[in-house]
């Protein structure tokens, strides 16, 4: 029987991406969902991939290298799923106009005169444009980064290792990738807390040309190329104690009625921007984005938790101990938290983490395992 030098649980964004990049390295790369091919998040994304302004910090910093590589790295791997013409921001609550000026990324003021030279249809509203942001096709995205591995639909319930293999029924792989987004993880990470966003995004017809993407608590897509636009998304917190988040919403209770609810939200709140002239709604979306309380993303080998606090306990009164000497679970990686990000991270982080595994180079510290792992064996 083919024994796999990695298996990856989960074919979303995280899971598809660090296919692509150990296969580009001649590994040979299996890969498993209980859905489908983005049949998580990923297919319910937008997807926008727009800039983070403000001051630099770290993690606006995150944000917009990951965009930087990629742009680059979509509109190589297949252009007809990229449409990169740019994204005009508003200002709102979060990002005020100070915020949305002041930023290492360039951009342009267009004050309302000029977007009515661009179209008419604007609404009275002026915005900051970016000319680095496009919005893509998730699922294209997701099956042509996986060609060359092999796909296995099956829900996952364990694992199991034993002699340096995991064997999960009639598959066998040296090494595991969990990118498991929000579902719960096939091991135990408690320093890892995912905590789920809950979104619905719309693809609406129109007869309005939008010539870019457009943002401000929502964003609406310049026109795709069957004419129309993608509208998302909103943002609900699940009360993940209470139940257990199922990767597709669609069968999930809690949410069952207020679609038409969130889908009139993001109607008016696009119809603010720009009219839309004959509309109809003819696709709803719905997703869960899986965050920590940080939002950065997390990448790396899976420490554990218990053994590393059994072998190490003075960690917990701030000795310090170096991440080699902390317990692992064997040949085991995750790559979560993507976030409301998930597209703009997934090449640039698995990237990261490839480069980790199969050549040793360094997990910036912010969006490593060990980083949480210590943050919550100090707190114990
Ligand atoms: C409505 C909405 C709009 C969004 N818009 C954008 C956007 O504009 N731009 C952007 O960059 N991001 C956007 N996001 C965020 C983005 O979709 C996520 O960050 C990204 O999809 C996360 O990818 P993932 O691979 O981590 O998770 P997922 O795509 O959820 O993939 C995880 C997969 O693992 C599978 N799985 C888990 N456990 C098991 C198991 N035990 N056995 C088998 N299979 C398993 C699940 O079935 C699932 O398919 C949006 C998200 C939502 C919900």
């Amino acid at each position: 029987m083919k024994i796999y030098d990695f298996l990856i649980i989960g074919a979303g964004s995280a899971g598809c991406n660090m296919a692509y990049f150990l296969h580009k390295e001649n590994k040979s790369v299996a890969f498993i969902d209980r859905e489908a091919i983005a049949g998580g998040a990923s297919g319910a994304a937008g997807a926008f991939l727009s800039p983070l302004p403000g001051k630099t910090n770290p993690y606006n910093s995150l944000v917009n290298d990951a965009l930087e590589y990629c742009l680059d790295f979509y509109q190589n791997l297949l252009p007809s799923a990229v449409d990169k013409k740019g994204v005009l921001r508003v200002a709102n609550g979060n990002f005020d106009k100070d915020k949305l000026s002041q930023n290492s990324m360039t951009c342009e003021h267009y004050d309302t005169k000029k977007l009515h030279e661009i179209s008419k249809e604007f609404m009275d509203i002026e915005g900051y444009f970016y000319e680095n942001a496009a919005v893509i096709e998730p699922v294209q995205i997701c099956h042509e980064l996986t060609k060359g591995c092999d796909f296995y639909k099956k829900d996952i319930k364990e694992l199991c290792f034993e002699d340096g293999i995991y064997t999960l029924e009639d598959i066998k792989a040296k090494n595991i990738i969990l990118a498991q987004g929000v579902s719960n993880s096939l091991v135990k990470i408690p320093y890892m807390q995912i905590s789920p966003i809950f979104g619905l995004r719309i693809d609406v017809k129109t007869t309005t040309k939008v010539p870019f993407n457009i943002h401000k608590s929502i964003s609406v897509s310049t026109n795709k190329q069957d004419g129309t636009l993608s509208i998302g998304a909103t943002q609900e917190r699940h009360d993940s104690a209470k139940m257990e988040c199922l990767t597709t919403c669609d069968k999930c209770a809690f949410y069952e009625d207020s679609d038409e609810m969130q889908t009139q939200t993001l109607l008016k709140q696009a119809k603010e921007l720009i009219k839309l002239e004959d509309l109809e709604v003819v696709k709803t979306y719905k997703g869960a984005r899986a965050t920590i309380k940080s939002y950065f993303p997390v990448i790396g080998k899976v420490v554990d938790y218990e053994n590393s606090l059994k072998k190490h306990p003075c960690i917990k009164n701030g000795t310090k101990i170096p991440p080699e000497m902390l317990e692992y679970y064997p040949n085991m990686y995750v790559i979560n938290a993507l976030g409301s990000r998930g597209f703009v991270y997934g090449p640039y982080l698995a990237k990261i983490l490839t480069q980790n595994i199969l050549h040793g180079e360094p997990i910036p510290k912010e969006i490593s395992t060990q980083k949480l792992f210590y943050k919550m064996a100090r707190k114990s």
